[in-house]
């Protein structure tokens, strides 16, 4: 019965940040239908249309950065929960972020132990690409982006560590919260979507952050004692 109370929970979070989705990309559309409603009703000084073009590109742009922070590797029809190994996933994000990185002059660095925790693996890799782009976007002038994943008793723990701008006291309180955004471009979601993710695994995190240092979260999960299956061994291939 814990179990299954357990899991509705889950489901409830899932659920939520599917309602939250629809929800904050309703507002740019609106935005675009409103300004191509606009331009529909005749003629206008070719600088209106232009301004308006612009508005509506600008809402659409935010509206893909959204389904970026929420949606990234979504599947049509996702497994609820899965045991994780931890350092195959964060691999696979490493990778994925490999060309960002390097458009940033940020090299990657990791050192993975093969922790298993139990989530949804599309939301684990959701949750970590939020943090790595963060990490990444902190270092304008380049710098380390370091991963680690460590199995500690009942628990694997993630870090994930830059040189970059750092945070203020303000800020690191503000983390997660959403809208809350020093970018001109920011959605303010990210965060906001990884701490659910993490929360939703039952885990706990930590921030340690010094303006112009650098930033290092700390994610602690609770560790499972399941195997994975190995992918191969499937059924009906
Ligand atoms: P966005 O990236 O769209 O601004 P997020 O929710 O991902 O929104 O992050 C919220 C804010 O938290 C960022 O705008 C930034 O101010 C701060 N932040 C998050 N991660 C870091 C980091 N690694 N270093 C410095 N600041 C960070
Ligand atoms: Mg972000």
């Amino acid at each position: 019965a814990r179990a299954e109370l357990m899991k509705m929970e889950k489901m409830e979070i899932v659920s939520q940040l599917a309602a939250s989705i629809s929800h904050e990309i309703r507002n740019p559309l609106t935005v675009v239908k409103g300004f191509i409603q606009l331009l529909q009703t005749g003629p206008l000084p070719r600088e209106t249309e232009e301004r308006y073009i612009r508005i509506a590109l600008e809402e659409l742009e935010r509206a893909e950065a959204i389904i970026r922070d929420y949606l990234t590797f979504a599947k049509p029809a996702p497994k609820e929960t899965e045991p994780i190994d931890v350092a195959i996933q964060l691999q696979k994000v490493l990778q994925m972020i490999a060309p960002m990185a390097h458009m940033h002059s940020v090299s990657l660095s990791s050192s993975l132990d093969h922790g298993i925790v139990i989530g949804n693996v599309q939301y684990f890799q959701q949750c970590f690409l939020n943090l790595f782009k963060n990490s990444i976007e902190a270092m304008p002038n380049g710098g380390t982006l370091r991963v680690t994943a460590e199995h500690r008793g009942t628990a694997v723990v993630i870090t994930v560590s830059d040189n970059g701008v750092g945070m203020t006291k303000e800020q690191v309180r503000r983390f997660g919260e959403p809208y809350f955004s020093t970018k001109e471009k920011g959605t303010g979601l990210g965060a906001m979507v990884a701490v659910k993710i993490i929360e939703q695994m039952g885990g706990t995190w930590n921030i340690e952050s010094a303006v112009q240092k650098g930033t290092t979260l700390t994610i602690t999960l609770p560790a499972s004692r399941v195997k994975p299956p190995t992918a191969e061994r499937s059924v009906a291939g």
